[in-house]
């Protein structure tokens, strides 16, 4: 039999829990090398009625049943790819094609339906899963649906479900999942040595450059692929040859070399030494393809080559070297890449990650939902003033790692209750617009009012209005000057003075010394101008305002308009707004 690890006995316990009380779908988060099938193993002995466990491709299919199989249970096998089409026992591992291909009885009596690498589910009504979905619920409209994947995430969607189990609201749009009840983090696998850090090597010489495929997230076909590795071939021997190089310095076992087409994996083969490399393609034999893994488990040669066929499924615990050199366009595929170098072995102590796109993922903070604002910036935690949960945004800090500014703009944390699951999200906007017309919070991106419905007019259409005007002037600041000024009557006030690179400037002048005028200064110029806007500074004086212009930020473009003789700002542009 088996024993389960303490974080998959709490995976079990916080599923039984869940589907005591709700029946919507819900997901599970293990990393690659979780053991995720001791998981799925005890969920369906417990479970009373009939289990299904689907997975989209014969051979994770096959894998899940060996190891259930390896603990002394008995399942069944329906996929037509494994010539094995068992409807009758109590657990049954299904491939997706294949069932949504049964005939109407194989659907009866199931209590729970498991689905592998689950992100591939979406709400296309007329997907497989939907299909399969459909016809389960047919027979039990109260069965458990759970879902298990590494990467909870989709390129072009983001985050598969709503609300992570601690709380926090991913995305507030449709999803098929709407919690995630149970998440074990990749650093806790490898600081509890179940498995081995990857060592990000800083060191390659040069990199392709594979950007102009993969912006803005669109998709590129491999005719596209073909023509940017063309322009850049002369890279791939140097490539190589520094791959060689770190293998022998750093006395390596296992390298694995992942190519983005089968002419590029030729090429990479020509360089590589010879006798010591291996090619596998997608039209490699089946039996060709186990004798040449069975050779680098052995340790026959070293290099290992191949186009995206070993991405998934596959195990070598000896792999100490990852190599990239294929666009790595989704962070689920560039961990799934790094996954194959993280086993335990005998002697291993860490695997080195070389990456030669020019893309570099974080393999522990995925950059999933925001983009990047600034090319400068990194991943910092934000504690919200409202609620206390500490938000993951992008920003920016100083050499001392703190942080001087972020660009977080709603809290993501939310009160849920654990009896019921009931979800309430906190809802703090740390920036956010100002409705004209009744002065709601608005997100910053909202084309209406989220309360009066007014129309709220886009920066960039304000930009280009106020550029075509004669009586506008935009104006980019290269810099901005703080200054200590009185009127005729001797009352102090502040002058704020916006330089572009050629030395024009427009400015504007603010009163502090009145509550009202306070007040003003607030909503004018402070909200929007503070880097950490959650800190609620209290200004007082024109003085005060001056000592802390290292904590005040600049906008992206300021509007001044002719107002009889005079230019006055009237509008002022921030970087998230664009
Ligand atoms: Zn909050
Ligand atoms: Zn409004």
């Amino acid at each position: 039999m088996y024993e389960l690890r303490p974080y998959q006995q709490e995976a079990v316990d916080n599923t039984l829990n869940f589907f005591r009380k709700k029946r919507s779908p819900a997901v599970i988060v293990l990393p690659t090398g979780a053991g995720k099938s001791l998981v799925i193993a005890e969920l369906a002995k417990i479970a009373k009625g009939r289990v299904l466990v689907l997975a989209h491709v014969k051979e994770l299919v096959e894998q899940n049943h060996l190891k259930y199989e390896s603990y002394d249970l008995q399942a069944g096998i329906y996929s037509a790819g494994l010539n094995q089409k068992d409807s009758k026992r109590k657990v049954i591992f299904g491939s997706i094609q294949s069932v949504a291909n049964a005939s109407d009885s194989f659907f009866n009596d199931f209590t729970l339906l498991v689905i592998d690498e689950c992100h591939r589910v979406g709400l296309e009504p007329d997907s497989q899963y939907a299909k399969v979905i459909k016809r389960l619920k047919l027979n039990n409209k109260r069965i458990c649906i759970l879902g298990l994947t590494a990467t909870p995430y989709r390129m072009g969607l983001g985050w598969i479900y709503n609300i992570a189990h601690q709380g926090e609201m991913k995305t507030q749009e449709l999803r098929f999942f709407k919690h995630c009840i149970y998440e074990l983090p990749l650093e806790y696998m490898i600081k509890n040595k179940y498995l081995t850090p990857p060592v990000k090597v800083d060191i390659p010489v040069t990199s392709y450059d594979f950007s102009e495929l993969i912006e803005g997230g669109k998709s590129y076909t491999m005719a596209q692929l073909e023509e940017v590795l063309k322009q850049q071939r002369r890279l791939t021997p140097l490539i190589i040859k520094n791959i060689v190089d770190i293998t022998d310095s750093y006395k390596r076992q296992g390298v694995m070399i992942f190519s983005s087409t089968v002419k590029h994996a030729q090429e990479v083969m020509e360089s590589l030494p010879k006798g010591q490399a291996q090619l596998i393609l997608g039209e490699t034999e089946a039996t060709e393809r186990d004798r040449i893994i069975n050779a680098f488990k052995e340790r026959a040669f070293k290099y290992l080559v191949n186009v995206s066929v070993l991405t998934t499924g596959f195990d070598a615990a000896h792999v100490d070297v990852i190599a990239i050199l294929r666009p790595t366009e989704s962070i689920s595929l560039y961990q799934q890449i790094i996954g194959r170098g993280l086993r335990l072995d005998t002697g291993k102590k860490d695997c080195l990650v070389l990456d030669y796109t020019g893309m570099g993922h974080n393999i522990y903070a995925p950059e999933i939902g925001d983009k990047k604002t600034a090319p400068e910036s990194v991943p910092v935690e934000v504690p919200c003033p409202e609620c206390g949960f500490v938000n993951d945004f992008w920003g920016i800090v100083d050499d001392d790692g703190y942080v001087v500014e972020h660009f977080g703009r709603k809290c993501r944390g939310a009160i849920q209750k654990p009896e019921t699951y009931e979800f309430n999200p906190c809802g703090y906007r740390f920036r956010f617009k100002i409705c004209d017309q009744c002065s709601a919070e608005n997100d910053i991106t909202a084309r209406e009012c989220c309360r009066c419905g007014y129309t709220l007019i886009d920066p960039d259409t304000k930009l280009k209005q106020a550029k075509l005007s004669l009586n506008a002037h935009v104006l980019t600041p290269d810099s901005i000057e703080m200054l200590e000024r009185s009127d005729k009557n001797g009352n102090p006030y502040l002058q704020v003075k916006y330089y572009d690179y050629d030395a024009r400037y427009v400015s504007e002048m603010h009163y502090l010394n009145n509550q009202t005028s306070l007040k003003k200064f607030n909503i004018n110029f402070l909200r929007s101008h503070t880097r950490k806007p959650e800190l609620n500074l209290s200004i007082r004086s024109v003085g005060e305002i001056i000592k802390i212009q290292p904590q005040l930020r600049m906008p992206s473009f300021v509007i001044a308009r002719k107002q009889g003789k005079f230019w006055k700002i009237t509008e002022k542009i921030f970087a998230e707004e664009l």
